[in-house]
């Protein structure tokens, strides 16, 4: 057993490297890693050395979104085996706090998030990893698949956070990976009638193919006049930001209906954003966040086992692990392209 990992070691720059091998600790189980997905968050710290307050120090490893095979247990593993399936749900928190204690686990200060400095990420063959933060995937789930559990648990927390029922009407601002897999959340959870807005003609390709209900392509029509059209200048129930654009989070008091829930999940790079709180205090709106998700493993390998929710068609390049600096570069230089790129990494 050989271990290899993909330091990032300038901007722009990947090396893959022989690491010492894991070992599983007391309650931990070590993990034979299969497939990495590539974040926008990873291709942030690559390309910029920084995502949000988050600064790159020296030879850093990206990746969090991952899922492999049991390979080895630690002393006092209960539940797994050696031979089983896993997505590892990427934040180790410290249990203690408030926010731990009242199952808001997302919240907690003093998470261990894979990839974010200074906790190095997941482009490696063999990781020792909690037992409880490595969820067991039945038989018809891939570990590709399983590598998309933690995007997918973004779009789902975002959709639990907007409250989505049974015949919610809903606007998806933004069709990159989280817009997409919110989309797929709102589906899952009963929306009828999903317009998604961007300004990429492909993304807006897949929403289509994912399930929208019909697109809008931000660049050529007014998209805040269009949900006004369609609504009948109602609005709609559930208002998702996913693109993180000040232009998008500023429409989104004009395209919610009176007493319904605006959910910001995009990151703007710009922290002030001119906005219009008499039309939320006019409409009794209601804007909820999301800060990555909690307690969401679970319900998403189940809807995607159970055929509820389809997480295949969100990867649209797939690379081998020692092609991980074509990957990135693809990332960078294809946005319109990339929805979403897994390393393969056994
Ligand atoms: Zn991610
Ligand atoms: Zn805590």
């Amino acid at each position: 057993m050989k271990n290899r990992a993909a330091y990032m070691t300038d901007l722009d720059k990947m090396e893959i490297r022989d690491i010492e091998m894991p070992k599983a600790g007391a309650k931990e189980v070590l993990v034979e890693l299969e497939y990495v997905g590539i974040c926008g968050s990873d291709v942030h710290y690559f390309h910029d050395g920084r995502c949000g307050d988050y600064k790159v120090e020296g030879d850093f490893m990206l990746g969090h979104e991952c899922a492999g095979t049991v390979v080895a247990l630690g002393e006092g593993v209960e539940h797994l085996k050696v031979g089983d399936k896993v997505a590892l749900e990427p934040g180790i928190t410290c249990g203690q706090c408030e926010f731990c204690r009242t199952g808001r686990y997302n919240l907690c200060p003093d998470v261990q998030f894979l990839a974010t400095p200074p906790v190095q990420g997941c482009y490696e063959n063999y990781i020792a990893f909690p037992e409880n933060m490595c969820f067991k995937l039945p038989d018809n789930i891939s570990t590709k698949e399983g590598a998309l559990v933690e995007p997918l648990s973004v779009g789902m927390h975002a959709a639990n956070q907007g409250d989505v029922k049974l015949g919610d009407s809903v606007v998806i601002l933004g069709a990159g990976c989280i817009g997409l897999v919110t989309l797929l959340a709102c589906k899952a959870h009963g929306a009828t009638d999903i317009t998604v807005v961007d300004v990429i003609p492909k993304r807006l390709d897949y929403a289509l193919k994912l399930g929208a209900t019909r697109v809008i392509n931000g660049r050529e029509a007014d998209a805040v006049g269009e949900v006004d059209k369609l609504t009948d200048g109602a609005g709609v129930d559930k208002v998702f930001e996913t693109a993180g654009s000040p232009i998008t989070i500023q429409q989104t008091p004009y395209m919610v209906k009176n007493g319904g829930t605006i959910v910001l999940v995009g990151i703007s790079a710009q922290e002030k954003i001119e906005y219009n709180f008499a039309k939320i205090m006019a409409k009794e709106a209601r804007i909820e966040s999301v800060f990555r998700y909690r307690n969401i493993y679970p319900q998403a390998i189940a809807a995607i086992a159970d055929g509820i929710i389809d997480v295949s068609g969100i990867v649209t390049h797939e690379f081998d692990f020692d092609d991980i600096q074509e990957a990135f570069d693809c990332a960078i230089n294809n946005k319109d392209e990339v929805v979403k790129a897994v390393i393969k990494i056994k």
